[in-house]
This record gives structure tokens, C-alpha cells and sequence, in this order.
């Protein structure tokens, strides 16, 4: 039947197997991992603003 496989995640950003308390596999995984989120954030922002300008050009437009 199934092997059982040691209880185990992967590094959030290289998917290396790590131990179950770990959320990365070494501090600069986990520096790059922030340093993407910081990035990913601004560029969510940047376009909820652009979303927000269209429906609003679409909203005066259609008036
Ligand atoms: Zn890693």
C-alpha cells in the first residue's frame, strides 16, 4: 500500500522539503520571499487604482 511519507512542507520559495516548523529553507529564501511580497503588494495596488480609473471612465462615458 501507500508509503507513508515523513510529515514534511516546502519552502515557500523554492519548494525544497523543509521540516514541518520551517517556512523556508535558509534566511535568503526567506529575504527574497518578503522582498516579492513587498513588490507583489505594490503592483496589487497599482492596479486597483488602474480598475478603478476604467470603471470610472466606462461610468462618465456611458453618461
Ligand atoms: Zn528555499
Amino acid at each position: 500500500m501507500a508509503e507513508k511519507i515523513p510529515q514534511h512542507v516546502h519552502c515557500n520559495m523554492c519548494w525544497k522539503a523543509i521540516p514541518v516548523d520551517e517556512k523556508f529553507c535558509s534566511d535568503e529564501c526567506k529575504q527574497r520571499y518578503q522582498a516579492m511580497r513587498k513588490k507583489g503588494r505594490i503592483l496589487w495596488y497599482f492596479m486597483l487604482v488602474l480598475i478603478a480609473a476604467f470603471t470610472i471612465m466606462i461610468f462618465v462615458g456611458t453618461k
